[in-house]
């Protein structure tokens, strides 16, 4: 690490559980964030400035003026643009010391090599069928997920690394494609939930990259934002589970 490094991470570098080790952790890892949106953009800020040194970016979307009350990546200036480079450059502002890679496009069954280059995947997308995809492409590939949603007032943490039977996996909890139901487009959501959502998604990532606390595997975190509640459930493994379950791997999304 340089001086700028050493000074600007100076309050990793005291942490006992962070401190010089878990800094060169965070260096030499590679993160996808799945979704540059309400939970994306706070998460993609944290792991920027935490110096997490390969940021992998991927949307489809451009941005629009809905998307500012909660999108915390952009300003009125980048609407109309294409959103991973936008985040590209706000994050590029935040920490010069981090790559960024930007994946303009929707993950869909394609993205196993591209997944691979990664060492964890952040779901920060709105949708069960895209939470399904990446949830069988990180079993497939091994790679550790940290998914998050929000709603309302309402939202959820969980970690997942299925493969091999180490602990449940996203389809545990939901076995079937549900319907999509309400949305935050129909029912609305508060921006500082996703900015709790988010945070927490980065929050967990830190801990699985440096090896530090008690990541969220088997256990599924939900925070009632009106009640200002959290609750922790346990999530056991279900051996019926179409995607890590004992059958033989059902690579239908
Ligand atoms: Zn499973």
């Amino acid at each position: 690490m340089n001086p700028d490094e050493i000074e600007r991470y100076a309050r990793h570098l005291i942490l006992k559980d962070i401190g010089g080790p878990g800094q060169q952790k965070l260096k030499f890892a590679k993160v996808l964030i799945i979704g540059a949106g309400g939970l994306g953009a706070p998460a993609a800020l944290y792991l920027a400035a935490a110096g997490v040194g390969t940021l992998g970016l991927m949307d489809d979307d451009v941005v629009s003026l809905s998307n500012l009350q909660r999108q915390v990546l952009f300003g009125s200036k980048d609407v109309g643009e294409e959103k991973t480079m936008a985040a590209a450059r706000t994050l590029s502002r935040i920490n010069p010391h981090i790559d960024i890679i930007t994946h303009q496009r929707r993950f869909e069954e394609d993205c196993v090599d591209l997944t691979e280059k990664y060492d964890l995947v952040l779901d920060g997308t709105d949708n069960f069928a895209s939470r399904f995809v990446i949830n069988t492409v990180c079993h497939q590939t091994g790679t550790p997920l940290v998914s998050g949603a929000a709603i309302g007032f309402e939202g959820q943490v969980a970690c997942f690394h299925s493969a091999g039977g180490k602990t449940p996996c996203y389809r545990c909890l939901v076995p079937t494609l549900p319907d999509e139901g309400d949305t935050c487009e129909t029912v609305g959501v508060i921006g500082a939930l996703t900015g709790v959502i988010g945070s927490m998604m980065a929050l967990e990532a830190i801990k699985i990259i440096t090896g530090s606390g008690d990541p969220l595997y088997g256990r599924l975190m939900i925070f009632d934002g009106l009640g200002a509640a959290w609750r922790v459930l346990n999530l056991p493994r279900d051996p019926a589970c179409p995607v890590c379950g004992d059958q033989p791997l059902d690579k239908s999304p």
